[in-house]
């Protein structure tokens, strides 16, 4: 839109508590935030927060004069802090606790800088710092931002990328109807905004084009080794450096000398087939949600699908239409969250005010970070006290399960056959809650789709075979199985002090200091490493920012202390996880009875953060000397 505008169109759009706020910026007045108008909490709509229609209209008349002035030249007006203190407050429609304030603020960003930006650094130890390398493995979310932040901190990096591309699992993942299931106007590098986003949840090629595109903005890929695995990440202790051992397409092997080494690999990337007995035998075209096979024309086939995870829940609504049949086998069914704008376009009343008027984006950001921040995580802690079934682990968490049942049933009314295969036993927050705008249900009651709960015993040569004797032919077979989650920095030895392999070190339980750092490891860091995923709260996004963030302040303290190698001492790493272990069983996805991805081989739930997102916030701030052990080349000394 230019300036010929349709303004009331317009504001038609407009999600009105972020107008309000906009409007204290535009005129100075906060007298419209009035307690009684203060938004209600709403996790998954893109709601007016019950504000009375009539006041709707009364603040798009008052935004509309405010909007027309500015455009005219009238300045804007700076709130007090806090006057912003308040206003945060009222958006989110809760009293938020004095020590999010910090963390918020820096969220919020009203000032317009890049809080999370290196420091600046004095020159003698920017020298320092010109004079390492670092190898980052992996181009996707998390390798990019590195690699950008170290190009700010004027640290030398290369990325290994196995891909040809950049993006990682935006470019991994192309079945159909692949998008992101966290609102988009926050699923964004945070000083990186897009206005321009086509969806609220936008589909999978907007989001690779959204990091294709950071990567040449600021100049990446000539730093990035395409189509190159890592093999081998092998420390030198009198050195104190790595010797990073990567085989490009041809497969020539080349070592490359880094003085840290950063796994930027993901959780969510190794395709997890099932142990099913047959599995080699089919005969038609197979594979993995992850791998999609568009050379195979699925028009009018028989489809089997195998999972009813986040994957299958997005590809099986968009093929069910084009295929003759389609037998779903579902082990667990999904909890849906109600998000009726799931798959809606942003208008472009929405998007031209996102633009053009004043913080509207910085409060609307704020917003959805706030629904999505902690609000929820009180109703996913199991109540020590819970004497009900365990189906809930507390009364919060039985009182949404009742209002979750009660939409999908509202979607089942003409299908009462679906209601109990449909509604999980487990309770909510066991597992990630899918968001519903009602195709998932309407696929399975398509006269062509069947929903098989009886478990698969083997898969044959035409088709699959369950317990009950059943046969299911089918000419294609598609695993919506999702990923080896637990297993962790697995696609490259990582070999650490006295020549001890991480793979060995973990066997099979990883675990690590903030998800960044193991002991016996120096220089070697992750992100988005053992429990630093979340279930309710948050964006992966937010969490990559906070351990680059500790990353980059990890390599100032080498350059600050002259040290070569710093690592996590034991005791500090063994404390932390003893902590997260035992939060993580007081969370709903920590319950003994309850099974997923988060919980590796040994029952321990290896990927989740368990705490609010302040508390990881504010341990990655900045490295504490006292907890690391900071090695010289040859020696080694205690930094404490
Ligand atoms: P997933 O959530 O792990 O789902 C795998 C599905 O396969 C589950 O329904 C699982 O059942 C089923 N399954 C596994 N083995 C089976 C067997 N032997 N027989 C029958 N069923 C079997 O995998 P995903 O859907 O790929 O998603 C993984 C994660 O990736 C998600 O949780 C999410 O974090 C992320 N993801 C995000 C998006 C998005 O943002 N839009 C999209 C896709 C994925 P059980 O539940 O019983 O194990």
């Amino acid at each position: 839109m230019t300036d010929a505008i349709d303004l009331d169109a317009a504001l038609a759009e407009a999600h009105i508590p972020t107008l309000m706020l906009s409007l204290v910026h535009l005129t100075g007045d906060a007298a419209h935030l009035r307690p009684e108008w203060r938004p209600v909490y709403d996790f998954w709509g893109d709601g007016q927060g019950n504000i009375p229609d009539a006041v709707q209209a009364e603040i798009r008349a008052k935004a509309k004069a405010a909007i027309l002035a500015h455009r005219a030249g009238a300045s804007l007006h700076t709130p007090s802090l806090a006057d912003v203190r308040r206003m945060m407050d009222f958006i989110a429609g809760a009293d938020i606790p004095e020590r999010y304030a910090p963390f918020l603020m820096e969220e919020l960003g009203l000032d317009g800088a890049d809080a999370r930006a290196p420091a600046a650094i004095a020159p003698k130890l920017a020298a320092a710092k010109r004079a390492m390398k670092v190898v980052i493995v992996g181009a996707g979310m998390s390798g990019l931002l590195m690699a950008y932040r170290l190009q700010q901190a004027g640290v030398a990096f290369e990325i290994i990328e196995k891909n040809a591309d950049v993006g990682g699992t935006w470019l991994e993942n192309q079945y159909p109807g692949c998008r992101v299931d966290t609102p988009n106007h926050m699923y964004s590098y945070s000083f990186e905004d897009n206005h321009g986003w086509p969806h609220f949840y936008s589909t999978q090629d907007v989001l690779l084009r959204y990091f294709q595109d950071f990567a040449d903005k600021h100049a990446l890929r000539p730093h990035i080794r395409f189509a190159t695995q890592v093999v081998e990440a092998r420390y030198d202790e009198a050195k104190a450096q790595w010797a990073v051992r990567v085989r490009g397409a041809d497969g020539v092997e080349t070592v490359i000398i880094a003085d840290a080494v950063v796994s930027a690999v993901g959780q969510l990337n190794q395709p997890r087939y099932p142990d099913i007995p047959g599995r080699d035998t089919f005969q038609g075209p197979a594979f993995h949600s992850a791998r999609w096979r568009s050379d195979v024309d699925l028009k009018d086939k028989r489809l089997a699908v195998i999972g009813t995870g986040a994957s299958a829940f997005q590809f099986v609504p968009e093929i069910a239409p084009l295929v003759k049949d389609l037998t779903v086998f579902q082990r667990t069914p999904p909890w849906l969250g109600p998000t009726p704008n799931y798959h809606d376009p942003v208008g472009p009343g929405k998007k031209w005010l996102v633009e053009h008027v004043p913080f509207y984006d910085k409060w609307y950001r704020f917003w959805l970070f706030w629904m999505m921040t902690d609000g929820v995580l009180e109703a996913v802690k199991r109540d020590p006290h819970w004497s009900g079934p365990p189906s809930a682990v507390g009364e919060a968490n039985a009182m949404l399960r009742q209002m979750l049942v009660e939409k999908i049933e509202e979607q089942l009314v003409d299908r009462p056959d679906l209601v109990d295969k449909v509604i999980p036993a487990y309770p909510f927050g066991a597992k990630r809650s899918l968001r519903d705008n009602g195709v998932w249900l309407a696929a399975l009651k398509r006269p062509n789709v069947r929903l098989v709960t009886d478990p698969i015993v083997a898969i044959t040569e035409t088709g699959l075979e369950t317990q009950s004797g059943a046969h299911y032919d089918a000419d294609v077979l598609i695993y919506g199985t999702g990923f080896k989650a637990s297993d962790f920095v697995d696609t490259f030895d990582v070999i650490g002090r006295e020549g001890r392999s991480l793979r060995a070190h973990w066997a099979g339980d990883a675990r690590a200091y903030l998800g960044a750092l193991v002991p016996g490891f120096p220089n070697f860091f992750m992100i988005y490493g053992p429990n630093t995923n979340i279930v309710v709260n948050g964006s992966i996004i937010f969490f990559s920012e906070c351990s680059v963030r500790y990353i980059a302040g990890c390599l100032d303290l080498l350059a600050e202390t002259g040290a070569a190698a710093l690592e996590v001492k034991r005791d500090v790493h063994d404390r932390f996880n003893a902590e997260i272990d035992a939060l993580n069983a007081e969370m709903a996805w920590g319950a003994p009875h309850v099974s997923s991805w988060y919980k590796n081989r040994f029952g321990r739930v290896s990927q989740n953060w368990p705490k609010p997102l302040v508390d990881y916030w504010s341990a990655t701030l900045k490295p504490n000397p006292e907890e690391l052990t900071l090695h010289a080349a040859q020696r080694s000394v205690s930094a404490a």
